[in-house]
């Protein structure tokens, strides 16, 4: 035994005879006491048992067993406890304002969100901050700042290279958002007017939120068939913009492109052994989600915003042309080969269509349902206004592949979905859960330290996050309590509407949000700051 443990012993033998002698004369030592726990750490070291003490919003102290009064104990009956999990990839700003508890999240076991990614964020941060501030949230909330919005904000959805007054105005941009408090940057070069962003400029924006302390994180040009030059673009925007990388929402999109992920995970190791900050996020499902003209459409047809594009396919040429193209992209990329792969998400001009596959909605017009008339289908559901869809065209091997590399965490890349609205995709629901439910119990592909790891202590290192994603003395009291034999996800394709299984507690801040199947009152949730934020707290 060594000095510390004897005098550690010692205190304690201390404190419990104090607390005798006081008990009923003095507050409770713990505001919540966690007993009987398996308390995997967020390390990915194994599991151990103990008991959880928390103080305010921290962790006081955590020991094989803590006999002391708290205002509240709780039984974890032998269930696992672990970190809040940390989804660095949301677009929870969609629904937080109208659903601020976040139920979606929070009964995964989600504590923070992090906002942002894409190339999309509120800008400027300041004010957006300062509404959610206002609504009380339940969960934590951070941000990235949007590469896209930046450049929307400074040239618009244009096809051209920023001159260099442009490109100082968006540097300018990028460290306001820094300062106002955003991780990093991200982009989406698969996106307008991130596409038409050339990948000198993207760099010297990074430099920009690297020297800040900031990371890059992206939603890549090309997932498809350009998925491994993407991936050594994210990689060299990372080493020549000198700041940490990383690959957001790492799929394989295609068939014909199923199996690239072997060559996209050995250009990561080999970025990593040479030194390149590189990492990635994933979501497990075997299906995106996007809106249908981005999916499916050209980014091309795409300039100019929705003016530009009804004009063009109300040009006969342009029109056959992009139907084509459409076509291409039904058979090649994210529509999986077959329209049926297709699902509307949210149809806001006929919700009746939401959850419909794009081949009956085809056979819904009077068309046979082939390709061609699919990619003719698709044009009108954007004349119409354009719908959010879903697309299964993933493969479960690339999935698992991504899933086991020990650079990969978990990001849902979901929203805060209006419970019983439209046709989600499901990971707002289930991402995490699935993964603790699925990957690690049923089908054994992680380990369940593994998993908590990638959800937890690796987002939050990731980003800077230093109070929280561990459980140890003195962290921030961010907790999930769960039973690893019943977890799982319920919510589908077809019924999304459906929250995660087997999740008895959680704790944000070191408040009680989610208990026995409900809710509390409780709204801990607060807003997370960059490394570079100035503000006055
Ligand atoms: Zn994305």
């Amino acid at each position: 035994m060594h000095a510390g443990e004897i005098s550690r012993v010692a205190r304690g033998a201390l404190a419990a005879a104090f607390s005798v002698a006081i008990l009923g004369a003095q507050p409770p030592a713990y505001d919540l006491l966690i007993r009987n726990a398996r308390i995997v750490d967020g390390t990915g070291s194994p599991w151990y048992r103990g008991d959880i003490a928390v103080r305010g919003d921290a962790i006081a102290r955590i020991a094989p067993r803590i006999d002391a009064a708290a205002s509240r104990t709780i039984d974890a009956g032998g269930h696992v406890a672990a970190p809040g999990f940390i989804d660095i990839h949301t677009h929870a700003r969609r629904g937080i304002f109208e659903v601020p508890t976040a139920d979606n999240y929070v009964r995964q076991g989600v504590t923070t969100l992090i906002e942002g990614p894409d190339g999309s964020s509120p800008l400027p941060i300041k004010p957006f901050f300062e509404r959610l501030a206002a609504v009380h949230i339940t969960p934590n909330f951070a941000l990235f700042v949007g590469q896209g919005t930046v450049r929307d904000a400074v040239i618009g959805s244009v096809n051209r290279k920023a001159t260099a007054d442009e490109i100082d105005k968006m540097r300018g941009l990028v460290r306001q958002g820094m300062l106002d408090g955003a991780f990093g940057l991200s982009s989406g070069l698969f996106y307008v007017p991130g596409t038409f962003t050339p990948t000198a400029e993207v760099i010297e924006l990074a430099k920009v939120a690297g020297s800040m302390g900031g990371i890059y994180i992206s939603h890549m040009r090309d997932e498809a068939s350009g998925v491994l030059n993407s991936v050594r673009e994210t990689i060299e925007i990372g080493e020549k913009g000198g700041l940490p990388t990383q690959v957001t929402h790492h799929k394989i999109i295609g068939k014909s492109n199923w199996g690239k992920s072997v060559d996209t995970l050995r250009l990561i190791d080999e970025a990593r052994a040479r030194g390149v900050d590189a990492t990635i996020d994933q979501y497990p499902y075997t299906a995106s989600s996007t809106s249908i003209q981005a999916a499916l459409m050209p980014a091309w047809a795409l300039e100019g915003g929705r003016p530009e594009v009804l004009k063009k396919l109300q040009t006969a040429s342009m029109r056959s042309e992009l139907q084509k193209e459409t076509a291409r992209l039904i058979m090649e990329e994210r529509g999986g080969g077959d329209p049926q792969n297709v699902q509307l998400a949210r149809c806001d001009w006929d919700h009746s269509l939401d959850g419909k596959r794009l081949g009956d909605v085809t056979k819904g017009r009077g068309l046979a349902p082939t390709v061609e008339n699919a990619a003719d289908t698709a044009l009108w559901i954007v004349e119409k206004g354009g719908c959010s869809g879903i697309f299964h065209a993933i493969n479960e091997d690339d999935l698992q592949r991504i899933l086991k590399h020990p650079a990969t965490m978990i990001g849902s890349d979901g929203e805060v979905p209006i419970f019983g609205t439209a046709n989600p995709h499901p990971r707002s629901y289930g991402t995490f859960v699935r993964v603790l439910g699925r990957y690690v119990r049923d089908l054994k592909v992680i380990t369940l330290e593994d998993a908590v790891r990638k959800m937890s202590a690796f987002p939050a290192q990731r980003v800077g996050l230093a109070d929280r994603g561990v459980l140890r003395e003195g962290m921030r009291a961010d907790i999930a309590i769960f039973n690893p034999d019943t977890i799982r996800d319920l919510a589908t394709f077809e019924r999304p509407h459906q929250y995660a299984e087997g999740v008895d507690y959680v704790v944000v801040n070191g408040q009680l949000a989610f208990e026995g199947g409900k809710m509390t009152a409780a709204r801990p949730g607060r807003i997370l700051y960059g490394p570079a934020v100035v503000v006055s707290r």
